[in-house]
């Protein structure tokens, strides 16, 4: 057989999504990859009904039904105090993973650099290397995961075409404050990059924290690719309805990438997903207080299992600390969680560019009654954990 493409030696397939295989696997409560065990709103639902009747089942323009990005457009341009236009500056794509890797594939060329945050979702560096870009990381620190000023100039120093901006952050729960987002924004401007931002959990954003777009910053809206989705926000994770917003020029790019990628997101899906864009505020309100009484009952199991762990702002994630059970290989240990523990987790070297063996991510989208099995299996590691050989 002839060679194949050297470009995936570099990485491999996503642990995330493993994990639930693994969870799978061993009846895990499956607290890895990121999604809830409960039903979208029943406005969505219902309306996926009439779709199944009446259509539509046949391609939606490439770049997404003109409904739909009518509906995104307006309530977009509400929350992020811009004026969007859904004719020009919108391109909904497959999922947000889609809509990152178009975003990178629209800037980078092959040689180009980008900076990533560490830790990181897996998906960024795997879009840098795809696109032929090389990822620059720059260090979260605990507790606050904030970064280090003169780091990250030191970064931009290195003339990175983009940043890729995770905000609310996955895995950490960390929300940008508006400081940091402005300093972000002055090198930016200063060294002329991009800003990609990642901001799925745009609408998970736990009191007195508030989410503030990076393209509503001033004289941002130009250098900013906001890349986001419906999956987290809606409950609606395997419909993969994800978008870019831009200013012309990028989004007539990412929607060519776009174009040869996939022709274009689920028709009906598309049709659907309205009713949830035309939801009210109340709807926001719920989902941000839904998410603040889970964070609650989550930690409470942690604190009462015993378990260190870094309080997140926003998402839903929580990274857990396990460096007292002296793991040496994370993945293993997360694999012998979930068949002895029986709780799915993602192993921190998933997400870390440093050399984190003691960290795990766990996450809070389930339903109640599915927290407290996990929060029951936790109060169990500390004394399995004493038979954990690697
Ligand atoms: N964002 C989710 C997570 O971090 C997973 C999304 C996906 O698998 N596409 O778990």
């Amino acid at each position: 057989m002839p060679d194949l493409s050297r470009k995936m030696n570099n990485f491999t397939d996503s642990v995330i999504r493993r994990m639930t295989r693994i969870s799978n696997k061993y009846g895990a409560v499956n607290l890895s990859q990121g999604f809830p065990d409960f039903d979208p709103p029943k406005e969505i639902r219902d309306a996926l009904k009439i779709a199944a009747d009446r259509g539509p089942h046949q391609y939606a323009i490439t770049w997404g039904a003109p409904n739909f990005r009518e509906a995104l457009a307006e309530k977009q341009s509400k929350f992020m105090g811009i004026n969007i236009d859904p004719e020009t500056q919108i391109a909904v794509t497959c999922g947000s993973t889609e809509a990152m890797m178009a975003a990178v594939m629209t800037v980078c060329n092959p040689g180009d650099k980008v900076i990533v945050f560490s830790p990181f979702y897996e998906n960024y560096a795997a879009d840098a290397i795809l696109s032929g870009a090389k990822p620059i990381y720059v260090s979260l620190k605990p507790p606050e995961f904030s970064f280090d000023r003169e780091e990250l100039e030191k970064a931009f120093e290195q003339k990175p075409k983009a940043l890729i901006l995770c905000n609310p952050s996955n895995p950490t729960g960390k929300v940008f404050t508006l400081e940091e987002l402005k300093y972000i924004a002055e090198l930016a401007e200063k060294y002329d990059t991009f800003v990609i931002t990642d901001e799925v959990y745009e609408h998970i954003v736990m009191d007195p924290c508030k989410h503030i777009y990076f393209a509503s910053l001033p004289g941002m809206f130009d250098r900013t690719i906001s890349c986001s989705s419906l999956s987290k926000t809606y409950s609606i994770t395997g419909w993969r309805l994800g978008y870019v917003i831009a200013n012309e020029r990028i989004i007539d790019n990412v929607r060519k990438v776009h174009d040869f990628l996939t022709v274009g997101a689920a028709a009906p899906l598309q049709e659907a997903a309205v009713a949830g864009l035309k939801l009210p505020d109340k709807y926001y309100i719920e989902l941000k207080n839904l998410y603040t009484e889970k964070r609650t009952l989550f930690l409470k199991g942690l604190d009462e299992a015993g378990l260190k762990y870094y309080k997140p702002n926003g998402a839903y994630y929580v990274i857990v600390d396990v460096s007292e059970f002296n793991v040496k290989n994370d993945l293993k240990f997360c694999e012998w969680f979930a068949k002895e523990v029986g709780v799915g987790a993602v192993p921190g070297s998933s997400f870390f560019k440093e050399d984190v063996n003691y960290l795990i991510r766990l996450h809070f989208a389930k339903k109640d009654e599915t927290l407290i099995k996990a929060i029951d299996r936790l109060k169990t590691l500390k004394d399995k954990v004493k038979f954990y050989t690697e």
